[in-house]
């Protein structure tokens, strides 16, 4: 077992302790609980008595003849007149959410290892967020590490950095109070300060699924722990941010830049809004530099498929120095990120009016 297997099995004992705990605090609440009873009419059954009171017999069924085994009649039929028991609809269980909080400290503070041990601490700044979901997902991961450029005889690989950005804006997010999911996790990188991010291939798609290498199959996992999160999360306000590093040639100088898939009106929206964002910063920030990201529609499979509203966002070129600079420099990751969660809080307020 390496480390990483043994971490995770680490978190889920705690959850287990955690769940347990609280499960057992139910249940010393429930005993000694006044039930809910009915007097069964003609006609009633154990099956329709469930029903009208919106018990599904599935469920139910068992519970109600272990309450009512002394007053049951033949083949546990109803006995006209006769007072019944109901049983209690049972306590939804806590979901396990993402990043796996796996300590709370407070309610305002929270230990989501995933962001490694320097960043794991979560501090909620305020609830700017609130009731929002956000699917991070950064490109290639596991078998395949996407792009790879050159600096200075080291290598660049894709997903490394895309996968830095993409937690601290995962990070982020969580301090402004929304739920994130990083669909693409890497059990023990965390947030990394070096400039030099090391390839590894022990990346999993959410929740812990070994990614493939076909390319395909690869993009079909993620999209699919997506839509399963989104049938979880339904009615509350979601997106999905794909978060990749383009490989061109080494002189073409590229900045941030959005696609959208065209069918999605909301994916459009926040494309737009996260360039104007970009464009602001940077304005403020290097007013002579000038900002040419782009929007546009492309056909991804990623976004194409996924039910939320999608946006596929690329950091730059990966071989082009001055782009380089843009994802080598951990502040500058940190920046692209506070700019994207700028531009999603922004997205958020417009989209919940
Ligand atoms: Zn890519």
């Amino acid at each position: 077992m390496n480390s990483y297997t043994s971490r995770i099995h680490f978190e889920l004992r705690t959850y287990k302790i955690v769940v347990t705990f609280l499960l057992f605090i139910l249940a010393s609440f429930s005993f000694g609980q006044d039930y809910k009873t009915i007097k069964a009419q003609k006609g009633d059954g154990i099956y329709s008595i469930l029903k009208q009171n919106g018990l599904s017999a599935n469920e139910y069924l068992d519970q109600f003849i272990e309450l009512n085994k002394t007053r049951l009649g033949k083949n546990n039929s109803l006995i006209i007149g006769r007072t019944y028991k109901l049983p209690v609809i049972a306590e939804k269980k806590p979901k396990i959410q993402d990043s796996a909080p796996v300590t709370e400290v407070s309610k305002e503070k929270i230990v989501y290892e995933i962001f490694g041990d320097k960043y794991k601490e979560v501090t909620i700044q305020n609830r700017d967020l609130n009731k929002s979901v956000f699917y991070l997902m950064s490109g290639h991961g596991g078998p395949d590490p996407g792009a790879i450029g050159n600096l200075n005889g080291h290598l660049l690989c894709e997903d490394e950095y895309a996968y830095d950005v993409t937690l601290r804006l995962a990070r982020n997010l969580t301090e402004r109070g929304a739920t994130v999911y990083m669909i693409i996790r890497d059990p023990n990188d965390g947030i990394r300060d070096d400039q030099f991010l090391t390839p590894d291939r022990d990346e999993v798609c959410f929740p812990d699924k070994t990614i493939p290498l076909n390319q395909l199959a690869r993009l079909r996992q993620g999209t699919d722990a997506v839509n399963k999160l989104y049938r979880q999360n339904r009615g509350k306000f979601q997106r999905l941010v794909v978060i990749h590093v383009d490989s061109r040639s080494q002189k073409e100088n590229i900045d941030v830049f959005f696609y959208h898939d065209k069918r999605s009106d909301a994916g459009k929206k926040l494309a737009n809004t996260l360039k104007v964002t970009i464009g602001e910063r940077y304005a403020r920030h290097q007013p002579t530099r000038g900002y040419n990201g782009s929007v546009s529609e492309r056909n991804l499979y990623v976004i194409k498929n996924s039910f939320p509203p999608a946006v596929f966002i690329e950091l730059g070129n990966i071989n082009h120095t001055r782009d380089q600079k843009r994802f080598i420099l951990s502040d500058n990751r940190q920046a692209v990120a506070n700019w994207l969660r700028d531009g999603l809080i922004q997205d958020f307020n417009k989209s919940i009016k």
